[in-house]
């Protein structure tokens, strides 16, 4: 109950915190409808909040959140396709201009596909089918980081998922064309929730570097 109250109570300061003028700016949002200038990929862990950490306001992200920040390769059998039917509204829908993976340092989903067996422990099904998206590039960390400690390897993971996700994101004809177009960028972010610092993966060198 102590959690709720205290949500509720963040609602009550947020009304009461509001700009004068902000009816008039509420109604603006809905008569303009909503132009977001990118589509963000995060995790879902509570400690990563995009909207926080790039200090945005309404109507600036389209957030799509999931376990570990991950985009599915484009499949066309099945039928509840989450993210893709969120990344299908971002870019067919509201043609944003830039869509950015946001990976985060101690990522729980990566840590349950590197750790197969607890996550199977705690009766977990649906988190391994999805985490597989990183199989291969799991076994590529192990290939090439053989006396990587289990936190180097998670690490890797972890900055692995995010061009894992640029990759998939591409096989997406939709994607595809308007990057042709040069219409629509992809970018790939890591943000280290113990420094709070974020790193920006630069595809001509092929690593990720630092924000100052
Ligand atoms: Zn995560």
């Amino acid at each position: 109950m102590e959690t709720i109250e205290h949500m509720l109570n963040g609602y009550r300061a947020f009304r009461e915190n509001m700009p004068d003028d902000h009816q008039e700016r509420l109604h603006a949002m809905v008569e303009a409808g909503q132009h977001p200038k990118a589509a963000v990929i995060a995790c879902s862990d509570s400690r990563v909040d995009p909207a926080l950490v790039f200090r945005a306001e309404p109507g600036d992200i389209f957030m799509i959140r999931n376990v570990a920040n991950l985009v599915p390769p484009m499949e066309e059998e099945g039928t509840f396709h989450g993210t893709s039917a969120s990344l299908e509204f971002a870019v067919l829908g509201l043609d944003v201009p830039n869509i950015i993976v946001l990976g985060h340092a101690h990522c729980g989903g990566i840590h349950a596909m590197i750790r197969g067996e607890e996550a199977e422990q705690k009766g977990c099904k649906f988190v391994q089918g999805w985490v597989s998206i990183l199989s291969s590039a799991h076994r590529r960390v192990l290939a090439t980081m053989p006396d990587a400690t289990i936190e180097e390897t998670q690490r890797a993971c972890e900055r692995n998922a995010v061009l894992v996700s640029l990759e998939n994101l591409t096989t997406f004809p939709w994607i595809r064309e308007r990057m042709a177009a040069k219409t629509l960028k992809l970018h790939g972010w890591f943000f280290d929730i113990e420094t709070a610092q974020l790193e920006i993966y630069n595809s001509k060198v092929g690593h990720f570097e630092t924000v100052e």
